[in-house]
């Protein structure tokens, strides 16, 4: 087993196919009746997560036991650092420890003493399994208990499996913060409510909505990632979570087994769905409606004119959506009732019901949605509908782009800061830019 941290281009896109049947043609597949696909699909993998996962844990090092392929994902994802050590590395499972000529637990053990050794500064190492360390059954959690054993209490152990064996990429840091959240202490006797934000946002949004929280009254609120691994919020019975991201369907489950009480809420995306999000926190802690409604209108405002400016170009554009993010509702709600924009299909790769209750709520019945894929059938659909614009994976947009078709990467709304009200104006000139390249590109030719 060696250890790839050096930068170095590379690409990745996972499909797999997978027997099943779809109905083809444009039925009525709203949002109680989602057209089910399972076939080919496009799509990153749980790994990719990390990237974002790194930057937001500055004391968190995250191992990947993988493959070549694995490092050349990570790397070329990450892009090229050269001013500072990268806080993930792949530990590379080689063909003796295929072929079982070497223990795997043992490489990995030197891997992680070399590892700690030369970076002290690690408090919480990560191990992400892969697809090649579930092909071996590789039992990373073991693992992580073992050299817990050895290295702990200094630096804690985590696994959690990052491959792309059926996965999409947003599901890693579901992964993630569900496996963080098994490890959250218990909430003391007689504990005061609580409110545990989960889902990676920006460090600039989150201060934002500390400066809402705090101006509601409510106490102790923690987001998850914390920002230091150290940062353990307790978890129980007076816990009420509200997501920030819709694809957390097992951090959910996980802080929920513990009594955590989730709110329902549409996610932070533009003016209403911030406004849903923080009133559902504002009831659960007894914020009375004047005063929600004096300290959230300015940003409201802000947030509505922001939009307006992008509302010309957006109003009237058919959209189509590719699963990739699992994002693809909230944002295509706001798309629809804040920017205009008309909905041709919101594809999404998992459809979680209760988490998307309020936002299909405020999308038309007739919406047409699909959940999975089965790409070509998928591809003829977006062809047959002519849309203006589509928001899909890395790996659908050039091909899409050379028939004409403009993209946008879904990938770009989990690195761009997008929710609250300040940044609202920027979430809809995110879908304004492949408008104005195209008439940039007319006025060239
Ligand atoms: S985890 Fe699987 S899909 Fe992801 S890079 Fe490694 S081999 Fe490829």
């Amino acid at each position: 087993m060696s250890v790839v941290a050096t930068p170095f281009m590379g690409t990745l896109v996972n499909g797999a196919l997978v027997q099943g049947s779809q109905m083809s043609g444009a039925a009525a597949h709203g949002p109680a009746n989602p057209l089910r696909q399972r076939g080919q699909h496009e799509v990153f993998c749980g790994l990719t997560s990390i990237i974002w996962l790194h930057r937001k844990m500055q004391d968190a090092f995250f191992l990947v036991v993988g493959s070549r392929t694995c490092a050349h994902l990570m790397q070329s994802a990450a892009g090229v650092m050269i001013f500072a050590e990268p806080r993930f590395a792949t530990a590379i499972i080689d063909e003796r420890d295929l072929a079982g000529m070497a223990d795997v637990h043992d490489e990995l053990d030197k891997v992680v003493e070399k590892l700690l050794a030369r970076r002290p500064e690690i408090r919480m190492l990560v191990l992400v399994g892969s697809c090649p360390s579930e092909v071996i059954k590789l039992d990373l959690a073991k693992a992580a208990e073992r050299l817990g054993r050895s290295h702990g209490p200094t630096v804690r152990f985590l696994s959690y499996s990052g491959s792309g064996i059926e996965t999409t990429f947003t599901q890693g840091e579901d992964n993630f913060l569900a496996a963080f959240a098994k490890d959250l202490p218990a909430e003391p006797a007689g504990a005061k409510p609580s409110l545990i934000v989960a889902g990676a946002m920006a460090d600039i949004v989150e201060d934002q909505f500390r400066r809402i929280f705090d101006a509601f009254g409510i106490e102790t609120v923690s987001f998850l990632p914390p920002r230091a691994s150290t940062a353990m919020p307790h978890v129980g019975p007076n816990t009420r979570l509200l997501l920030a991201q819709p694809f957390l369907g097992e951090t959910a489950k996980a802080l929920e087994s513990r009594g955590a009480r989730h709110l329902v809420a549409p996610f932070p995306l533009g003016e209403e769905g911030t406004t849903g999000w923080l009133k559902a926190a504002a009831d659960a802690f007894g914020v009375e409606t004047g005063r929600f409604a004096a300290i959230t209108d300015p940003g409201r405002a802000r947030a509505r004119a922001a939009v307006a400016r992008h509302r010309e170009t957006l109003a009237g554009k058919r959209i189509f959506f590719f699963p990739d993010s699992q994002m693809e509702p909230a944002i295509a709600r706001f798309l629809h009732r804040e920017a205009g924009s008309e909905i041709v299909e919101i594809g999404t790769p998992y459809l979680h019901r209760a988490h998307l209750a309020a936002e299909f709520a405020m999308l038309p019945d007739d919406v047409f949605v699909s959940e999975g894929q089965d790409v070509d059938r998928q591809l003829d659909r977006c062809r047959a509908a002519k849309p203006d614009l589509v928001v899909c994976g890395m790996g659908l947009a050039n091909p899409l782009e050379k028939e004409g078709i403009a993209t946008k990467w879904s990938i770009e709304l989990v690195f761009t800061p997008i929710q609250g009200y300040e940044q609202a104006g920027d979430l809809a000139e995110l879908f304004c830019r492949p408008f104005a390249r195209a008439e940039r590109l007319k006025v060239r030719a």
